[in-house]
């Protein structure tokens, strides 16, 4: 089956007992044993339940995998990933990671004796040069959030296989429609199922997918022992939304790039960074492995802090939110929103500019985004 068809049906089929064409909510904790060893391969719901099962077949299908757990958030999968690790173990990272992983790694993971070097992945060259002896891991993020830095995946995986390491991508800023990690090798792709594949800013949650069957039973075995499972009622929210993921997916696109060039060509605009610009130093590697460039934009204003805060605060439309992927097209300044913890000189060294909007392109009317944004602008 094509891309769109898997969205609209893969994993999905009528229920048994009612022929309902959506799958039922199982908002349920156990399950009823016929007798002694007979159950009807569910027994608890921390360990599986049958609307989750539907979503894990669904996602999995959609990035050409063979199994898939989703998790309570997109934060519980990347813990998921990491507790296949023992003390003792490397991961070498993309530089540029979301904040949240980089927070998981460094405040927590680390206390229990997991070693972290972060890189910067667009050249192959510094992942290879990280390797140590007790490397076990490279973790990808393409494109980054927020400096939406493009990683080769192929040459990556390619180096991670020559040194025996397992390969995870967060692929949430892509999603399957517009890239598949496992097709170029990796061997497990993690999403915040939050953003894209979701869509509509209603829920939290994870997914992990592979092709490996002992990843697999591992990441199931560690979920059982944990807990971070995804609500049937999440489940059943985020197969909706994934059921028109091609279509936003296409339209998140367009939008995006159409946006890009309006920024680009702006007197008040510093520099825009997206992947689909031939100014974007990844554009030929994302323009080989993805299908289109997605709705996340990076922009630098001409001005200070204030100017950042002007523009915030002068956007109509667009609406002020620490989240991305969804529907509504929502702008993020992070010197005074997501990384007002982080002292200034850390905060420049990361990229990350007093001036700097992420802005998460929806799929409204482009006239009216554009317009707002101009209208905006226009008042810093
Ligand atoms: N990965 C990326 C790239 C993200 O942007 C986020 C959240 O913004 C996460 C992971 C974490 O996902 P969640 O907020 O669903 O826990």
């Amino acid at each position: 089956m094509k891309f769109a068809t898997r969205a609209v049906r893969a994993g999905i089929t009528p229920d048994p007992t009612t022929g309902s064409i959506v799958p039922p909510i199982y908002q349920t904790a156990t399950y009823v044993l016929d007798e002694i060893g007979q159950d009807k391969g569910f027994d608890y719901t921390r360990s599986s339940n049958p609307t989750r099962a539907v979503l894990e077949a669904n996602l999995a299908a959609l990035e050409n995998g063979k199994f898939a757990v989703s998790y309570a958030s997109g934060m519980s999968a990347v813990d998921a990933v990491a507790r296949t690790l023992s003390a003792g173990d490397h991961v070498v990272s993309t530089d540029d990671v979301y904040g949240g992983v980089t927070r998981l790694y460094d405040q927590i993971l680390s206390r229990f004796g997991l070693e972290i070097t972060y890189v910067d992945t667009t050249n192959p060259e510094n992942i290879a040069e990280a390797i140590r002896p007790n490397t076990k891991m490279l973790w990808l993020e393409t494109p980054t959030n927020p400096l939406l830095k493009i990683t080769d995946l192929e040459v990556a995986a390619q180096i991670a296989k020559e040194h025996g390491l397992l390969t995870a991508v967060d692929s949430t800023f892509a999603t399957p429609y517009l890239l598949r990690p496992l097709d170029l090798g990796i061997d497990l792709v993690i999403h915040s199922t939050t953003k894209y594949l979701s869509g509509h800013n209603q829920i939290i949650g994870g997914i992990v997918v592979t092709n490996d069957q002992d990843l697999f039973e591992q990441l199931k075995f560690i979920q059982k022992s944990v807990g971070a499972v995804s609500s049937p009622f999440d489940c059943w929210l985020t197969l909706l939304g994934l059921k028109t993921l091609h279509l936003r997916m296409e339209k998140h696109s367009t939008n995006g790039l159409a946006v890009a060039q309006f920024l680009e060509a702006h007197p008040r605009v510093k520099q825009v960074i997206y992947p689909g610009l031939p100014s974007h130093p990844g554009h030929e590697v994302a323009k080989r492995q993805m299908k289109a460039f997605s709705g996340m934009i990076t922009f630098e204003l001409e001005g200070d802090v204030q100017t950042g805060i002007n523009f915030m605060n002068a956007v109509e439309l667009c609406s002020l939110a620490e989240s991305l992927g969804a529907v509504e097209t929502m702008v993020t300044h992070p010197a005074t929103m997501t990384h007002t913890s982080v002292p200034r000189e850390d905060r420049y060294a990361r990229g990350l500019t007093d001036s700097l909007v992420r802005l998460s392109v929806g799929i409204e009317d482009l006239e009216d985004i554009i317009a707002d944004l101009d209208q905006a602008l226009s008042l810093t």
